[in-house]
Parts: C-alpha cells; sequence; structure tokens
C-alpha cells in the first residue's frame, strides 16, 4: 500500500530519527532528556536552561520524514521507516537500509528488528504469491579497519573485493546460504552475531568500531513455463548495514593510539557521508563510491535505481548532546 508519506518521493532517501529512552546507566546518573517528538516528523531540543546564544547557535527543531519517539515498538520503526523501501526487493529493485548512530544508541537493537520483520513479509509475500518460484539467499559480513570479513564463516581471512563486469563489485568467496526455511533464517542471524563478538575483547568495542552488512537476495520466476522467457525472472538485494558507531567518524580526527583504525573507519564511514550527501542532491556527477570498502561493496544497492532508508538512532541524554547533534547533522545532510 502506498505510503502519502513517501509518495512521490521514492527516488529521495527516506531519512527517519529514532529516539530511544534514557537507560538505566543515563538515569543512575541523574542525566536528563533534551529532545522531544513534535508530530510525527520533528524533533525538539527543550533544553530552556542554555544561555540565548548558546541555544541560537544550533537550530532547535530539525524536521526529517518522520521522527520515532521512546514509545515507538521496532515494528512501528520498520513499517513507517523501512518497510517499503525494503520490501522493493520483491519487485527486483535493489535497496539498503542504514542505521547510523553514536555507540549505544539503539543501532542494532533497531536493525536486528528491522531485518526479522522484513524476511517475515518476504516469506509472507511468498506465500501470496503461488504463480511465482522464490529463490532467497543470506550472506553477512563485516568490514572491520576497512577489512573484509565473512560472518557465516569462522575462517577470519580478508575476502577480496573484485569487479565483475556484470555483476558490479563483488566479495570473493563470501558464503552465500540459500534459505530453506524461517528457522534457518534465525540461525543464521544468530551465527552472524555470534561472530560478530568473535576475537574481540570487549563486545562494544567490536561493534562501535565495525560495520556489518547484512544481505538478502530475492530471486523469482514466474512458474508459468508456456509463457517464461528470462525477462520474468526478478533479482534483487536487500542490504541491511549496522553501521560503526558515528563517534568514530570526529573522534578519529584527534590524533591518537588508534591513530590507523580510526582513519580506516573514518574513511568508510566519511566516504558513505559524501556519497549520502550527493546522493540527496540528485544522481548526477562524480559519487566516490570507490573510495571505500563499505561504498564499494554498496554501490550497486545506492545509486541508479535502488531505494535508500536511513535510521537515525540517538540517545536523549543530555551527557550526549554534542553527538545527537552531529547525528541530526547527518540525517539533514542525507535528506
Ligand atoms: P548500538 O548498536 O547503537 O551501539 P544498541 O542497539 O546495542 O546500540 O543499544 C544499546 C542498549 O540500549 C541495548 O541494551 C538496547 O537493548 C537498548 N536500546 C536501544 N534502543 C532501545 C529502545 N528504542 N528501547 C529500549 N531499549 C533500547
Ligand atoms: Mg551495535
Amino acid at each position: 500500500d502506498a505510503r502519502p508519506w513517501m509518495g512521490g518521493h521514492e527516488e529521495r532517501i527516506f531519512v527517519s530519527v529514532r529516539l530511544r529512552p534514557l537507560n538505566g546507566k543515563e538515569v543512575a546518573r541523574s542525566d536528563v532528556s533534551d529532545w522531544d517528538c513534535v508530530g510525527d516528523d520533528t524533533i525538539v531540543f527543550k533544553n530552556n536552561s542554555l544561555s540565548v546564544p548558546e541555544r541560537s547557535m544550533y537550530p532547535t527543531a530539525y524536521t526529517f520524514d518522520r521522527v520515532f519517539s521512546t514509545g515507538c515498538s521496532t515494528r512501528q520503526v520498520y513499517k513507517e521507516g523501512a518497510k517499503e523501501v525494503a520490501l522493493s526487493v520483491v519487485g527486483g529493485i535493489n535497496s539498503s537500509i542504514f542505521a547510523y548512530g553514536q555507540t549505544s544508541s539503539g543501532k542494532t537493537y533497531t536493525m536486528t528488528g528491522i531485518t526479522e520483520y522484513t524476511i517475515a513479509d518476504i516469506y509472507d509475500h511468498i506465500q501470496k504469491h503461488p504463480e511465482r518460484e522464490f529463490f532467497l539467499k543470506f550472506s553477512a559480513m563485516e568490514i572491520y579497519n576497512e577489512s573484509v570479513r565473512d560472518l557465516l564463516s569462522t575462517d577470519s581471512t580478508p575476502l577480496r573485493l573484485l569487479d565483475d563486469p556484470e555483476r558490479g563489485t563483488i566479495v570473493e568467496k563470501l558464503t552465500e546460504e540459500t534459505l530453506r526455511d524461517w528457522d534457518h533464517v534465525i540461525e543464521l542471524l544468530s551465527i552472524c552475531e555470534a561472530q560478530r563478538q568473535n576475537g574481540e575483547t570487549s563486545l562494544n568495542e567490536a561493534s562501535s568500531r565495525s560495520h556489518q552488512i547484512i544481505r538478502l537476495t530475492v530471486e523469482s520466476s514466474s512458474r508459468d513455463f508456456v509463457g517464461k522467457d528470462s525477462s520474468s525472472t526478478l533479482v534483487a538485494a536487500v542490504n541491511f548495514v549496522d553501521l560503526a558507531g558515528s563517534e568514530r567518524a570526529s573522534q578519529s580526527l584527534t590524533a591518537g593510539t588508534r591513530l590507523k583504525e580510526g582513519c580506516h573507519i573514518n574513511r568508510s564511514l566519511l566516504t558513505l557521508g559524501t556519497v549520502i550527501r550527493k546522493l540527496s542532491k540528485g544522481r548526477n556527477g562524480h559519487i566516490p563510491f570507490r573510495d571505500s570498502k563499505l561504498t564499494r561493496i554498496l554501490q550497486s544497492s545506492l545509486g541508479g535505481n535502488a531505494r535508500t532508508a536511513i535510521i537515525c538512532t540517538m540517545s536523549p541524554a543530555r551527557s550526549h548532546v554534542e553527538q545527537s547533534r552531529n547525528t541530526l547533522l547527518f540525517a539533514s545532510c542525507a535528506k
């Protein structure tokens, strides 16, 4: 069903912001919430204790395609912020859904739910279209330090990217599982989760520095053998991208002990920012997809006819105000 808030804007990037509730740690240190959602598309900074000059330095209201307040469920975020873009895959259109935000703002929480809801809806679509035969393929990778790792394999050897004249950039030797059923989906998702935690002392450290891409490829063809020709076959991929913590982009600008790491994360995240800014201004001109691994891998699902949705997650806490403003700035550039 067509959604009025997306109608006629399918070529654009759909940008939403999700505000999570204050968490236990924030409450324990008497942190307070500085942000409120107004209506379903605006988020406002409500801290009146700032001096007038301080307040005038930053916008107090930001408007997007959609904002999700602390009371919104992930199902609602999925339905109104990702579903239409994600499900375009069954019609043969590539798409990407991104979660962007600082560490602990709710990226993984949001993206995990969206991934499951999308796959469940794809199975629902398959049931309703017995006239077509579907194949679903699942792959998952992590980009850490500009190095790509297969999340479905215990072999952590970095994977190479190859340029295929027909298929664009492909990840060499990436495991691709043909999905059997829903249980298989859950099994693969839990393997990814376990793999992502592997080899790192702290889960937070690992997930804050790496990008995770779960890719689902949907292929379908008509069961009507009489009229069957290659044009009745549709193939497309939907990518669920749980990005590295956005604080990495700014922190890494200051020289530190992890400079090398920072630079690389900076590269994928900053290149993505540049690519998204350019795409949001129209799809002509040079777009630097090739400047990072993340944008190379996602190129065919970002430019051209592909659809994109970005969910920016943020903490409402006063102590995170600077990062929250950076997130809103990124979101504003993308719309
Ligand atoms: P990130 O991936 O951005 O680092 P997480 O998704 O891991 O952040 O979220 C950090 C913590 O906050 C987790 O314990 C998660 O369950 C919780 N959380 C995140 N978003 C929400 C939300 N909207 N409602 C309730 N809890 C949330
Ligand atoms: Mg995470």
